[in-house]
């Protein structure tokens, strides 16, 4: 099958073999957000195209069989009728685009969220191997989940389940860019990280952070934060152990909720590794039911760079019954 992640930033496209494993070709390219639907579709079709042709070969297969398409993407989707209703980051709206390349593909295709195909991909190929019950989580730009319960992954109503970085932590919290206060992405996601960390400065705080973007706070991300704890800077540690306990906090809400066996956290922000989990561990330990608690591992995902590709080709196997 081939997965297609479709990003803010960038696409991947991979030809993935239908019992699993590494992509037998992989490609990235900058998301093409620009044109007219016609011309995006084109252009990912051209892409898929390549990576079909290059896979085939890799595999020694030029004849070989592919059965299908699946294709991740930022919502909010109509995923009965495999639309795109409105990816603000790209400026694409009300876009048909599983019918589109569909037909300029000639391969049957399913649409389903980003966050629930990486979700699905680790499930599947990764950290998640042999639950029954996960929940993923996407920690970047934004914060996305995906849950599958019991080896099903859940749509809701209408297709927005999962929407863990939206769930409120702090009843009169920070304005969230969804327009509600105290949603957890409005801490945790990397620009959120960086957001508190600034404020931190700006109220005072000694740091290496000011010298390492040169005084300019713009230029601060969660990946300064990071390098800042290598170097052994305290303030960045306690930005870190803030954002670990509000995270543990959120997780614990799911924990108690779900009781799933696995938590997969992927993203950016798990190169903080262990400054990261063992507090987050830590304090889901302090907040959620013992029984649940002691159920769950919290660990992060194994496919960095692949999750969403196999997972989009994994969805499509599971919608068709195959997998
Ligand atoms: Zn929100």
């Amino acid at each position: 099958m081939v997965g297609l992640d479709i990003g803010g930033t960038n696409v991947v496209v991979g030809l993935v073999p239908a019992a699993g494993g590494r992509p037998a070709s992989l490609r990235r390219r900058s998301t093409p957000s620009l044109g007219s639907q016609l011309e995006v579709v084109a252009e990912l079709a051209r892409l898929i195209q390549e990576v079909i042709e290059e896979g085939l070969e890799a595999s020694g297969d030029s004849d070989g069989d592919v059965l299908g398409l699946g294709i991740g993407s930022p919502g909010p989707l109509d995923l009965e009728r495999g639309i795109i209703l409105d990816a603000f980051n790209l400026g694409w709206r009300d876009f048909a685009l599983r019918d589109a390349l569909q037909s300029e593909v000639g391969l049957p295709a399913i649409l389903d969220n980003d966050a629930n195909c990486a979700t699905w991909g680790e499930y599947w190929q990764g950290a998640g191997r042999g639950a029954r019950s996960l929940v993923g989580i996407t920690l970047g730009t934004g914060i996305g989940g995906g849950l599958i319960l019991d080896g099903r992954l859940v749509h809701g109503a209408s297709g927005t389940a999962g929407e863990i970085g939206h769930m409120s932590i702090d009843f009169h919290g920070r304005r969230c860019k969804c327009g509600n206060y105290g949603c957890l992405e409005a801490y945790a996601s990397g620009p959120n990280i960086a957001a508190r960390a600034r404020e931190g400065l700006e109220a005072g705080a000694e740091s290496l952070l000011t010298t390492l973007v040169e005084g300019n706070l713009d230029r601060l991300t969660a990946a300064t934060v990071y390098e800042a704890i290598l170097e052994g800077d305290a303030y960045a540690g306690e930005v870190m152990l803030e954002t670990a306990k509000i995270l543990g906090a959120g997780l614990a809400n799911i924990v108690n909720v779900l009781n799933p066996q696995t938590v997969v956290i992927v993203g950016g922000v798990t190169r903080a590794g262990h400054y990261l989990f063992n507090p987050l561990r830590a304090e889901v330990r302090r907040r959620a039911f013992k029984r649940a608690e002691q159920a769950c591992r919290i660990v992060p995902g194994e496919l960095p760079d692949t999750a969403g590709v196999i997972g989009a080709a994994g969805r499509f196997l599971a919608e068709r019954g195959m997998g």
